[in-house]
C-alpha cells in the first residue's frame, strides 16, 4: 500500500516546481487557454505558482488551420511525474481534445508537461524535459516570461533557448 502510495506522488512537504505548456486552436481557444490554467490550480496536491501571458502563433503544421494560442503555468505539486501527465491528460479529455492521428494538426487543448523539478525522465509515455521544449518559440516565449533563469537539465537556461528561436514569428496578447 505504502509502496503504490509513494509511486503516485512524493511527500507532502516535498513539492516539485513543474511547467506546463497549454496550447489549442480550435473554437474559442482564447477562452479554453484561460480555463485550462485554471483547471491546474484545481488538480490535486498542486498549486498554481505563475502563469505566462497568451501568445498567438501560426501553426506548426498544416498551413490550412487557426492560429494557435500557447501560455506556460508553473505549479507546484507532490503528483508523481505519471499521475501528473494523465491529470494533464483528464484535463484534456474534459475540454474534448480528439486525438485525429495527424500530428501537428488542429486541436482543441494540448497539455505538455515541459519540466518536472530537475528530472530527465524517458519512459514509453513520458519524456520529461518535453522534446518541444527546446526549438519552439511558442514554448520558449512564455516560459522565458515566468521562468527566464530556469535551467533546462541538460541544455542551460531558459534564456539560452530563447535566443535561438527568436526568428520564429509570435505575438503577445495583451
Ligand atoms: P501530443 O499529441 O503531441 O500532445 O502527444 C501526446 C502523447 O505524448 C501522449 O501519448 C503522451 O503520453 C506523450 N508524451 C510524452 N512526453 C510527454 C510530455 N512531457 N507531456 C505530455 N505528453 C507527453
Amino acid at each position: 500500500m505504502l509502496i503504490a502510495k509513494q509511486k503516485n506522488h512524493v511527500p507532502q512537504n516535498h513539492h516539485v516546481t513543474a511547467y506546463i505548456g497549454v496550447g489549442g486552436n480550435l473554437g474559442d481557444p482564447v477562452t479554453t487557454v484561460r480555463s485550462a490554467l485554471a483547471e491546474l490550480g484545481k488538480l490535486p496536491r498542486t498549486s498554481l505558482r505563475a502563469m505566462s501571458s497568451l501568445y498567438r502563433s501560426s501553426p506548426m503544421g498544416p498551413a490550412n488551420q487557426p492560429d494557435f494560442i500557447n501560455a506556460v503555468a508553473q505549479i507546484h505539486t507532490t503528483l508523481a511525474p505519471l499521475a501528473l501527465l494523465f491529470a494533464l491528460q483528464a484535463i484534456e479529455h474534459q475540454y474534448g481534445r480528439v486525438r485525429t492521428g495527424a500530428r501537428w494538426g488542429p486541436r482543441t487543448l494540448d497539455l505538455d508537461l515541459l519540466l518536472y523539478g530537475d528530472r530527465q525522465i524517458t519512459e514509453d509515455v513520458l519524456t520529461v524535459p518535453h522534446p518541444g521544449l527546446f526549438d519552439r518559440a511558442f514554448v520558449l516565449y512564455p516560459l522565458h516570461e515566468i521562468a527566464p533563469d530556469r535551467v533546462v537539465p541538460g541544455r542551460g537556461t531558459v534564456r539560452a533557448l530563447l535566443a535561438g528561436v527568436m526568428d520564429q514569428p509570435i505575438e503577445a496578447i495583451r
